[in-house]
Order: C-alpha cells, then structure tokens, then sequence
C-alpha cells in the first residue's frame, strides 16, 4: 500500500465521519444515526483495501457482478448493493450482501422471496424509489408504492426494512431537499398502514448532498467520489 494513497484515504474518511456527525448534531441526532456506506464503484482494489484497512466496514457497489468479484476478495465486512439487481443474479448475490438498497419491482420481490426461502435465510432490503419522476430512473413511483404496500408485506421472507432513493443531480444540496423529504413521509404513511412492519432505514444522500439527507432523517449515505478524490486519477 503506497502511503501517499493511505494518507489521502484516511483524511477523507475523517472529513466524512466528522460532516456527517456535524449534521446529525445540527439536526438533533446521535451522531452515530446515520450510517456511512463506502460507494466503491469507481475505486480500484487498492484502495478499497485502504479503506478496509483504515477499520471501515460497510461498502456499496452498484453493479452485482463487481460485488461479487470484489466479496471474494475482501470479506468480514459487510457488502451492500445499490446498484439494479437482476433477477437473474439472485441466486447468486444473496448469500454475499448485507442489505440490498435497490428494490425496484415486485417481480425482483418474487424472486428475492422464492431464493430466499430455498436457501433458507431472509435477506434484508430497501424498495429504491423514484422520487422524482425522471424517466432514467430506477424504482416504483410513490403512488404506485402506495398501491401495491399491502401486497408488499405479504413476502414475509424478505425482511423490507426501509426506503432508497436518489435526487436529481444538481450543483445545490439545497435543491435535493424535497425529495428527501418526500422519501421520508412516503415512508411515514406506508408505516402508517402497516405498523408492524418496521420502515427503519431510509438510504438517502450522496457526496453532494448527504448533509441535507441527514437533516431530513437518512440513516443511510452512500458516499463514492469525496472517500476517494485527490488520492489517485481513478474518479471520474
Ligand atoms: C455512485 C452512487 C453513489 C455515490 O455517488 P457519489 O456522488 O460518488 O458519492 C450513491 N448511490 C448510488 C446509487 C450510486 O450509484
């Protein structure tokens, strides 16, 4: 490991943890509310391993093939996906991913249901929702969340704990708040419905705008470019 890359690694990761502890504080949270996921899509291995080696634990891909050469390579910790999920690839991602943040049909809720109940285990996961319509945009739209909930708690072998979403891009962290906020009382009425079923996690925010999300109740960041810029020409 070049020191020059550790070195850089750990002063972003520092800079990270002490932001988001900063906007928990501001928002009236423990500062250990919200849970940072190292989104490392663009990383080269190397640095994955720095990160690892600095005692960070929980990293995010995007793509399942990526995650499941990279788990091979590093595991004792925990992997989570974030990226869309083939229902082809089912069978192989569940028994390497921690959480899957990326629901986004109730036929990949079939399969997730199916595989998990063969293997025995009962995967955990976030429904990804597109909050803001655009049509690049993976996930079930509020309303059309709303219409199938009920059908949704009844896969009872996959433990649906909370909502994902993203904002649209844009130059100001401030413009991504109404989404945010949308995701949250989204979550808030479909927890209104049906209150056993425990909507604990929003996944919200990215390296431009995971402060707001903090301020409007992410448990979840999913942080790439800030870990890893200025530690090599591997960011895009
Ligand atoms: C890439 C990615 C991120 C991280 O984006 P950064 O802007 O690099 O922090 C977060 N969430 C998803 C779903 C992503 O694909």
């Amino acid at each position: 490991m070049p020191e020059l890359l550790q070195d850089c690694l750990s002063r972003n990761l520092t800079a990270v943890h002490t932001r988001i502890e900063l906007a928990c504080r501001r928002a009236g949270r423990e500062p250990e509310s919200a849970k940072l996921v190292a989104v490392t899509k663009y990383a080269p291995m190397a640095a994955v391993q720095g990160l690892v080696q600095l005692g960070h634990r929980v990293l995010g891909e995007s793509r399942p093939q990526q995650l499941l050469e990279r788990s091979r390579e590093i595991s004792a910790i925990e992997w989570h996906l974030i990226g869309h999920l083939q229902r082809n690839k089912v069978r192989a991602i569940l028994p390497q991913v921690a959480l899957i943040h990326s629901v986004d049909s109730i036929r990949l809720l079939e399969r997730l249901q199916e595989i998990a109940q063969s293997m025995g285990i009962r995967p955990r996961v976030l429904l990804e929702v597109n909050v803001s319509g655009e049509p690049t945009k993976d996930g079930f739209s509020p309303p059309a969340l709303k219409a199938v909930w009920e059908d949704i708690v009844e896969f009872t072998d996959v433990d649906v704990c909370g909502l994902m979403t993203m904002a649209p891009f844009d130059e100001n962290p401030e413009h991504a708040r109404p989404y945010f906020r949308h995701l949250r009382q989204l979550r808030d009425d479909l927890q209104g419905v049906t209150p056993a079923c425990k909507l604990g996690e929003l996944s919200m925010g990215m390296s431009g705008d995971f402060e707001v999300a903090i301020e409007e109740g992410a448990t979840l960041v999913r942080i790439g470019s800030l870990l890893f810029e200025g530690c090599g020409d591997f960011v895009p």
